[in-house]
């Protein structure tokens, strides 16, 4: 019997004249996602009234199916079915064929004492006479002659449910996964991601990219200061975050020089303030390049002295775009926990040097002044250093 993959998507953001728009990019990046795991002739994807179908692909890799698809934004729920010919004039035969053989597979996994269940009936093709009640009934003798489960209409423990539809075809299913959400990556502009190897970083990716947002990347790194083994680290975070983000391009900026000039010139106290305005106005100028329209952060208000109100009034008069901070009321064990979901803390953890750990003053100034800190800055040839580290760029 043929198995399918369901895909429904929100209808919030369908309605308008956006709708067409929307549509073409969430399928495109349906396509992409499954394409780039699974090959482009693993599957077939078309569309029927309102959701979309995955279907001609190798049985065995359903579940893997599913967990990619779980991590496409746009999509709000998921589920595996049978697809069967309603034949209506054969008492509907094979439909309740497929729901005898899901009946007992739901049997087998089953752990619920006395477990009930309810037959759903949705039905798009109004050429079949009966009521949709009435066909659930029907529908629920296969389940009593396959399991020992009792119906509760109300208060059921699976949800046998029938989506009949006006191509002649019958969906059969018993349960939905939830899907990612949001919107589709690539309606909400692009945004210049700050990607550290820490915790937040990535989890502010997540937190874009579910709102739309397709995202470039910048990391900062120290040579020597900070190893080969560090920038792979970031490499291998921004590959975990792309199951979610799209494929996110990312720059290494040499860091090194720019640090050296501040420690060399400036009041210690004041080089992670000084260091983050440079990370900003490289950030911008690589923005402009990749047609970003943003600034992305993994900034959390407190957390530490670089993340007070000052310092970031600090370092965002130096961004010429405005600054997304989607953490920034999250307490820790928040992120910690969306990075344990989205497969990227245990990467994040790993004890690898971040440039802006390299020359950590033991005092650093907790409420900097912008006119201070401007003025302190001014030792600094800031243009050529700037254009010096946007030159030696790397793209992985
Ligand atoms: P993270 O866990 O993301 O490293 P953090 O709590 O360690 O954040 P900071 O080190 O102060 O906080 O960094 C704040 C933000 O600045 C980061 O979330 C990131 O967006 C950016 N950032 C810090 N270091 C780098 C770097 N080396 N390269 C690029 N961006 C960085
Ligand atoms: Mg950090």
């Amino acid at each position: 019997m043929k198995r399918v993959i369901l895909i429904r998507y929100g209808e919030i953001f369908l309605k308008g004249k956006n709708r067409s728009y929307f549509e073409s990019l969430l399928i495109k990046n349906i396509v992409d996602a499954l394409s780039a795991d699974f090959g482009a002739d693993a599957f077939k994807l078309s569309r029927s009234q309102g959701r979309y179908v995955v279907e001609d692909y190798d049985e065995a890799l359903e579940g893997e199916l599913l967990d990619r698809l779980c991590k496409v934004f746009g999509i709000y729920s998921i589920s595996a079915a049978y697809k069967v010919d309603t034949d209506f004039e054969n008492e509907f035969a094979a439909v309740k064929e497929a729901i005898a053989l899901l009946a007992r597979r739901v049997e087998e996994d089953n752990t619920i004492k006395n477990a009930t269940f309810r037959v759903t009936v949705k039905r798009a093709d109004k050429r079949i006479p009966i009521p949709s009640f009435e066909i659930a009934a029907k529908l629920a003798v296969p389940v009593f002659e396959n399991t020992p489960f009792k119906v509760d209409l109300k208060r059921f423990d699976y949800d046998f449910e029938a989506d009949i539809r006006e191509s002649g075809y019958t969906y059969v299913y018993c349960d939905s996964l939830r899907g990612a959400g949001g919107l589709p990556v690539g309606c909400s502009n692009r945004g210049m991601l700050l990607l550290s190897g820490g915790i937040d970083s990535p989890v502010a990716a997540y937190m874009m990219a579910k709102r739309g947002m397709k995202l470039v990347a910048v990391h900062f790194a120290s040579p020597p200061y900070t190893s080969e083994r560090a920038k792979q680290k970031v490499k291998e975070l921004r590959d975990i975050v792309e199951a979610y983000t799209t494929p996110m391009k990312l720059y290494v900026v040499p860091f090194t020089e720019i640090q050296l000039a501040i420690h060399e010139k400036c009041p210690s106290e004041y080089m992670i303030t000084i260091m983050r305005r440079f990370m900003m106005r490289i950030a911008t100028l690589l923005a402009k390049e990749n047609r970003c329209e943003a600034i992305v952060t993994g900034e959390s208000l407190g957390q530490v002295a670089s993340q007070t109100v000052e310092s970031m009034t600090s370092t965002e008069s130096c961004a010429g775009l405005p600054i997304f901070r989607p953490l920034i009321a999250f307490d820790k064990d928040e992120t910690v926990e969306i990075a344990k979901r989205i497969g990227t803390y245990e990467t994040s953890i790993q004890p690898f040097e971040d440039c802006c750990t390299v020359f950590l003053p033991k005092n650093p100034a907790i409420h900097p002044k912008l006119e201070k800190v401007a003025e302190l800055e001014s030792a600094l040839d800031i243009d050529a250093l700037v254009q010096k580290a946007v030159d030696g760029a790397e793209v992985l």
